[in-house]
């Protein structure tokens, strides 16, 4: 089940290491709303909430002109 879906068609891709890449999601976080911090590497992504410590791995799609981040099913505070 996915809670929280989004498309993004810009997105400051930074490439940090030779398979990997990261990226700001600007109110990415469906914790508190703060930007989330997105790795990618070739196998799966780890976000990351630097405001209230939410980790997380998402489901990351790239589809045509833009990219799809599918959270799972987050816990409630
Ligand atoms: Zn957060």
């Amino acid at each position: 089940m996915v809670r929280y879906a989004r498309v993004m068609t810009e997105l400051n891709i930074r490439k940090t290491g030779e398979d990997t890449a990261d990226f700001d999601l600007p109110q990415g976080c469906p914790v508190c709303g703060g930007t989330v911090s997105i790795r990618l590497t070739p196998r799966d992504a780890h976000s990351y909430c630097a405001a209230c410590k939410w980790i997380a791995r998402p489901q990351v799609q790239f589809n045509q002109g833009g990219l799809q981040i599918a959270y799972p099913t987050v816990a409630q505070a």
